[in-house]
């Protein structure tokens, strides 16, 4: 009899499985990526989206406290004893209508589902948590990641939490130092080496399957499991009403793809009506997805996806040492390996891509932040693509978007305070010499004499 809980080949016209605890995490006939693929009929799955309301208010138990396990029965991989939490998925999904009227939305029509609350500081902790649940079904005692940064950041936290030997590894000179504090306070080891984020997630899949080390990147089909949890908490707070748009950043297309496995499971279910549609946002100088979707035409196609299209792309980006470049290090990847999962998502949720400049980012970060919600670079690429979107009419100014804020403000404090100043030799180093040339919502320090006349002068005259 086949399994309840399964890994699957995402092609179709393979049909390649493996086993719960394998972690290979590659389709063992072709290579591809899996999903967790569930027996739902032989699950308790609740009737109603209602069902978990109750959870939220039961504290006492740190199942339904987690964001991520009182939706455990949409995610049921591992038995309870089994389910790792240290408190993730606390957030918020908060509505924006300064934010709105900036993107140029009807006021009511944003929310902003914030991320940064999470114990490491980012959605990462999402998918942490459930990779850790796995790592623990499986029986490793080592986990490791290549990382940007926050993945490091949050593998760091779970592993100190969790009796786990944490490894990242990291490309040289990309790490903000708000994420590498986290890797080296919580005891990481932390394995730097020459080459970027790609170089570094190349070296990483080799070293695990070398030494059997548990892998926590996002091929991980357990960590997307955990992502999932950030549409049904949107959905919580929406009060089970599906959003028209969900917007999110995309760097290696975890979470996109997390989210459309997400919704295409609750629509399967009965549990919601419809899907809504996806936007990706890219960085203009990390733009592979955008590039393939919307300027080369690359589609799904139901498993066959023109493969040809990715390796000519690829191939010229190594012709032409044409490196990733975005302020928002986050999202600084090339090479996403989540490309076919997310062309999947963008199919089942008729999904578009956008690539936005840093400096329309920045200038979203900091509207976002006057709003009241700190969030860092690459999260604001969700609300400057939005703005484009609805500048372009592909969203409408009177439909209801949620952006989601994928880290907090504080991961990467330099080029925020940089973006502030009036000091122009600190912002010529870090955005003027990243090709940022001037920005729009500068909050400039103001200078005053120690003087109590001139002090008071000086605040009058602002606030
Ligand atoms: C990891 C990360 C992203 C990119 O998410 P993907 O799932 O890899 O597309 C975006 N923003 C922040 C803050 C991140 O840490
Ligand atoms: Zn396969």
């Amino acid at each position: 009899m086949a399994e309840t809980v399964f890994q699957q080949c995402i092609d179709p016209a393979c049909g390649g499985t493996a086993d719960l605890r394998d972690t290979a995490f590659r389709c063992p006939r072709c290579g591809g990526l899996l999903d967790v693929a569930y027996d739902w009929n032989r699950l308790p799955v609740p009737t109603s989206l209602k069902h978990f309301e109750a959870k939220a208010a039961n504290r006492s138990n740190p199942l339904d406290f987690s964001g991520v396990w009182r939706f455990r029965e949409l995610l049921p991989f591992a038995p309870e004893p089994a389910l790792v939490t240290i408190g993730e998925g606390q957030t918020l999904c908060q509505r924006a209508d300064a934010v709105a009227q900036y993107v140029g939305l009807n006021v009511g029509g944003l929310f902003l589902q914030y991320e940064g609350m999470n114990p490491s500081g980012s959605f990462k902790d999402n998918g942490m948590c459930a990779a850790f649940t796995h790592a623990r079904l499986t029986g490793a005692t080592r986990a490791a990641c290549a990382s940007t940064g926050n993945t490091s950041a949050s593998l760091a936290v779970y592993a100190a939490a969790s009796d786990t030997r944490a490894i990242v590894f990291i490309g040289s000179g990309k790490i903000s130092y708000g994420k590498l504090s986290q890797a080296l306070e919580h005891g990481a080891l932390t394995v730097q080496i020459e080459g970027d984020f790609d170089d570094a997630l190349g070296r990483v899949q080799e070293v695990s399957r070398q030494l059997g080390i548990y892998l926590v990147n996002s091929v991980n089909p357990f960590r997307l499991e955990g992502q999932k949890a950030i549409m049904y908490r949107v959905l919580e707070a929406l009060q089970w009403e599906v959003p028209d748009w969900v917007v999110v950043p995309g760097g290696n297309l975890g979470n996109v793809s997390s989210f459309a496995k997400a919704f295409s499971e609750l629509h399967a279910l009965g549990l919601i009506a419809r899907v809504p549609r996806l936007a990706v946002i890219n960085a203009a100088g990390a733009n592979t997805f955008y590039h393939l979707h919307e300027n080369h035409g690359l589609r799904w196609n139901g498993g066959q996806f023109d493969r040809a299209k990715i390796d000519t792309y690829y191939a010229a980006l190594d012709a032409s040492g044409r490196k990733p470049d975005t302020l928002a290090s986050a999202i600084e990847i090339n090479r996403p390996v989540n490309l076919p999962k997310a062309l999947r998502a963008l199919d089942r949720c008729n999904g578009v891509v956008r690539a936005v400049p840093d400096t329309d980012m920045l200038d979203a970060k900091a509207k976002v932040g006057a709003g009241g919600l700190g969030c860092e670079p690459a999260s604001a690429a969700s609300v400057a693509g939005l703005r484009e979107l609805v500048r372009e009419g592909v969203i409408d100014k009177a439909v209801r978007v949620v952006c989601v804020l994928t880290g907090h403000l504080l991961k990467d404090p330099d080029e925020t305070v940089a973006y502030h100043s009036a000091d122009a030799a600190l912002f010529d180093a870090k955005l003027g010499a990243r090709g940022v040339k001037q920005v729009a919502f500068a909050n400039r320090a103001v200078r005053v004499p120690n003087d109590l006349t001139e002090i008071v002068r000086a605040i009058e005259r602002r606030a």
